[in-house]
């Protein structure tokens, strides 16, 4: 990270950008050619182990791709907060985000399937819900494997939040 004084290491703090994000980008490797796209996801964090669990239906480009090649990155963000200032080298956008890199894998047992999907669902709403294998038939649950990761936050610059002018980005 060249900015390194930004670079986030708490664990609470890495927590709270993935409670708030709720979507992330999936980086794909379709043969050599890049695929990106946004999915919804849920977490586990034990120590500085971090899974990523999506959902999505059970057909699509995604899959067939994963299922050719399970290597994938994401990234993720929140507090997003664009600044502005009186030139063009004052404005900014204040943020935390994610990047991380690891291997995806579809999950066909039905048991880890409802365990994931509850804790998807805790991560995108907060709330306990379980579920049955009947109800996790219908959808496909991937899980992402985190081998490493690094969170990042740029605040919003003191001088923007009193006299409205910012520093270069
Ligand atoms: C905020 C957000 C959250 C989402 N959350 C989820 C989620 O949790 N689970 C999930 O499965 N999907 C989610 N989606 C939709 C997801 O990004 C894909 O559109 C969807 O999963 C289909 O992807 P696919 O590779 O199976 O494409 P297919 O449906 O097989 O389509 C193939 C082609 O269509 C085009 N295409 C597909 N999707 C899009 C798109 N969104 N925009 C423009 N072109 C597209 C691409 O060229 C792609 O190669 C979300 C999208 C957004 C914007």
């Amino acid at each position: 990270m060249t900015r390194r004084e930004l670079e986030v290491t708490d664990r609470d703090a890495i927590r709270s950008i993935l409670d708030k994000c709720k979507i992330l980008h999936l980086g794909l490797v379709d043969q050599g050619m890049p695929y990106v796209l946004a999915m919804n996801y849920g977490y586990e964090l034990n120590d500085d182990r971090l899974t990523l669990y999506l959902h999505s239906s059970v057909k699509g480009y995604k899959l067939d791709v994963i299922r050719n090649n399970g290597l994938c990155c994401f990234e993720m963000e929140c507090d997003v907060i664009p600044f502005s200032g009186d030139l063009p080298c004052q404005f900014g956008t204040a943020y935390s985000s994610l990047i991380g890199r690891g291997t995806i894998e579809i999950i066909e047992n039905p048991e880890e399937k409802t365990k994931m999907m509850s804790l998807f669902m805790k991560t995108q709403t907060g709330q306990d819900f379980s579920f049955t294998e009947r109800l996790v038939s219908v959808v496909t649950v991937l899980r992402i494997t985190v081998d490493e990761y690094t969170a990042k936050c740029r605040p919003l610059p003191e001088t923007k939040k009193t006299t409205g002018s910012a520093p270069n980005p």
